[in-house]
């Protein structure tokens, strides 16, 4: 089977988030179809049917999938949209659940993948919810408008309160920072509803009122907290991230 074009470059940090967008999207999309290594239902939002891919243009320090997202080439198989709104609804039908998200990667990488994200959430009878880091929406804003009129709500986890903070979050260079704050102002513009998540173990309240000065439209503000797995706390303490109590 078809295991996708191997992550040949050397992640040297920081790197270019749009370039690591295509080449990853390369790795993890082939015909119309993306990777997936798991489909589960889980207690977030008070129950949640959740398709797990692989795959990001950024590399998050707090990353829960951190590994799979350093090496997207190594895990997971090919489902086209069709493929996983079938195992989606399977599952909800069992948990009577209709709610539904992609997690465990960045869904928007380029065209092809938001035209499967799309895809997906057409096929499935229920509302989505696209968990996404929004840079891909900043750079291209035309990739918005796939999702226009479907049922989606969108929660954008913005990752910095300013360049430095995002570079040393991300891995990624902090004069890419505004495009995940250009992504609120196009979903705003567009009427895709949509609300802000942030880390606020890393942020602290100095951190999220610095974003919140700097959001380009007014929206809900959620704090996320950490997943202190070992790698997590050693990542972040290779980055010189401290955590805020
Ligand atoms: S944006 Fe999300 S999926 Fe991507 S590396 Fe960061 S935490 Fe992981």
């Amino acid at each position: 089977m078809y295991k996708g074009k191997k992550n040949s470059r050397f992640l040297k940090l920081p790197f270019n988030p749009v370039e690591r967008a295509r080449e990853v999207e390369r790795i993890v999309m082939h015909n119309g179809k993306r990777k997936y290594y798991r489909f589960r239902y889980t207690r977030y939002y008070g129950g949640i049917v959740t398709a797990d891919t692989v795959g990001c243009d950024l590399l998050c320090a707090y990353c829960w999938n951190y590994f799979k997202n350093l090496h997207p080439e190594r895990y997971g198989e090919f489902y086209s949209p069709e493929e996983v709104a079938e195992r989606l609804l399977k599952i909800a039908r069992a948990k009577n659940c209709y709610l539904f998200r992609i997690s465990g990667a960045e869904p928007i990488l380029g065209k092809d993948s938001a035209k499967h994200v799309a895809r997906v959430i057409a096929s499935t009878s229920g509302e989505f919810i696209l968990e996404t880091n929004g840079l891909m929406f900043g750079y291209s804003p035309e990739l918005v408008d796939l999702f226009v009129g479907l049922n989606v709500v969108v929660r954008v986890t913005v990752k910095g309160w300013d360049e430095e903070s995002f570079e040393k979050i991300t891995g990624a260079k902090g004069e890419f920072f505004h495009y995940q704050l250009e992504a609120l102002e196009v979903l705003a513009e567009k009427g895709i509803p949509f609300w802000v998540a942030v880390m606020y173990d890393v942020f602290g309240e100095e951190g999220v009122e610095t974003l919140r000065n700097k959001l380009p439209v007014p929206c809900r503000v959620e704090y996320e907290h950490l997943e202190t797995y070992p790698f997590v706390l050693e990542n972040l303490k290779k980055r010189g991230i401290i955590l805020r109590d």
